[in-house]
């Protein structure tokens, strides 16, 4: 398998080149050449599958760089019962006759982006181990990305990472999840700003080209191929969960945000595993629903930028977006290079025309879009007719999913956090503290590990060159 831009590049790449890599050179996106089709006897096999082993089928059809018995090694060791607290790794459960939720949030920062940033993590370690290579991870985070990249980074040979934090910002929680990190690779600097103060920080680094190489400085965003693959493998999962016969089809419901977990979703379609729809629920920053109802994709600004209770779904644009408009658009790679590269610049945004809008049913999207009393009654509701308790992000996915349930279709909603991580809108909703795992009671009092640093470019790149021996 190889890989090509979305930008019209039709330099193939393999899998491993790709790997530690964001953009392509044309600034495009890194997509398969094409998507490797499941049949029937593959997904009855595939039925009787740990999560370990399905995880490795799926990521042998994508990545044939890394010898097969080091592929199964790194899927067994990342998909764990240890670290999910379960067998199934993302359990299924039902919420009322053809409702159900999927669990993606049983990783140890409870949240979805463990699902993919855990495997990523073994990756990397086993990449620049097979180079010889060393990556200095720097990244800025207001509190879940970076907590996420933290505990799948740690202890890793070869990979450190800087993560630039705004100082007494983040909710003791979540302080706590990051600072209490002890080992020797994790470097929370704690920025006395605010969460743009550390992104401009880091952009700034990250300009220097210099420092950069001479630093092997990377990140670990979003638009990274292979988190992306590494969610295909839970639409599989959670279908081969609710269902009995490869004849019958379901429906997700996915909280979006930077289109990264949905754009999953429309990768397993492609392969053929038999989804009905694919439900974008957005909370106020409505970009996604929007285009979906419109056919116009409009980026926000900041001032049009809102600060919701569902906070991981706060974007102004939404990264992996054109992953999906490329293929809407019959892979036409100068087509998306004109709409994403000069069309954002220009005017902010685009409109596809009415055929290609008309193109969007086949490929099974719907959307809808949930705010912050939506949320609130969703939680509520959930709570007392179901004693199940749902996070804010998981509240929006749901309130969209009734919105599009049709009459002998499975709906599943992914669950992408614990409702402990946003204790309180949960006081809000429900008047009381949410539930917490076991294994998270009284981390607030753990001990700390983080260097308080002022809003200076300086500052940070004399600590990385001080710690980067
Ligand atoms: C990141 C995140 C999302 C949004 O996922 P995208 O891949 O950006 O669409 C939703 N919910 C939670 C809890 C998240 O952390």
């Amino acid at each position: 398998m190889k890989y090509i831009s979305t930008r019209g590049d039709q330099t193939e790449r393999p899998f491993s080149a790709i790997l530690l890599e964001g953009l392509a050179p044309d600034g495009g996106l890194y997509l398969p050449t094409h998507y490797p089709a499941v049949d029937d006897a593959t997904l009855t096999r595939w039925r009787a599958l740990s999560y370990a082993q399905l995880a490795f089928e799926i990521l042998s059809l994508y990545i044939d760089d890394i010898p097969a018995a080091d592929l199964l090694a790194l899927a067994e060791k990342t998909y764990t019962e240890a670290t999910y607290g379960t067998q199934a790794i993302v359990p299924v459960r039902r919420l009322e006759d053809g409702l159900l939720i999927e669990a993606l949030s049983n990783g140890p920062t409870l949240a979805f982006k463990d699902m993919a940033m855990q495997l990523l993590g073994n990756l990397f370690e086993y990449e620049l181990a097979r180079r010889g290579e060393q990556l200095n991870i720097l990244g800025a985070t207001s509190g879940d990305t970076g907590s996420a990249a933290e505990y799948a980074m740690r202890g890793k040979q070869g990979v450190r990472v800087f993560m630039l934090s705004p100082f007494g910002r983040m909710s003791p929680f979540q302080q706590a999840q990051m600072f209490s990190l002890q080992d020797a690779n994790i470097h929370n600097l704690s920025v006395q700003g605010v969460f743009d103060d550390c992104q401009d920080i880091v952009k700034a680094v990250s300009n220097d080209l210099e420092f950069k190489r001479k630093f092997k400085i990377g990140t670990v965003n979003s638009i990274n191929w292979a988190r992306l693959l590494a969610q295909v493998v839970y639409y599989f999962a959670g279908y081969f969960q609710v269902t009995k016969a490869n004849t019958e089809r379901v429906s997700f419901a996915v909280p979006s945000g930077n289109f990264g977990n949905v754009c999953a979703g429309h990768v397993a379609r492609m392969m053929g595993l038999p989804i009905d729809r694919l439900v974008v629920a957005t909370n106020e920053n409505d970009v996604l629903d929007e285009f979906f109802r419109t056919g116009t994709y409009r980026v926000r600004g900041s001032a049009e930028t809102y600060e919701t209770s569902s906070p991981s779904m706060d974007i102004s644009k939404a990264s992996n977006f054109e992953r999906f408009v490329f293929d809407l658009l019959g892979r036409d790679g100068s087509r998306v290079a004109a709409l994403f590269g000069a069309g954002l610049a220009k005017d902010g945004g685009f409109t596809i025309t009415r055929d290609e809008f008309a193109r969007i049913a086949g490929f099974g999207f719907a959307s809808g879009k949930s705010t912050h009393a939506d949320r609130l009654n969703t939680i509520r509701e959930t709570w007392q007719l179901h004693a199940d308790m749902v996070d804010t992000h998981t509240a929006d996915a749901l309130k969209v999913a009734r919105e599009h349930r049709v009459p002998g279709v499975t709906m599943i909603v992914l669950e992408t956090a614990l409702p402990a991580k946003f204790a309180e809108t949960i006081q809000e909703a429900l008047g009381r503290d949410p539930l917490r795992p076991a294994a998270l009671e009284g981390i607030e009092a753990l001990p700390k590990r983080f260097t308080v640093m002022p809003v200076d470019t300086a500052r940070v790149k004399a600590y990385i060159t001080e710690h980067c021996r």
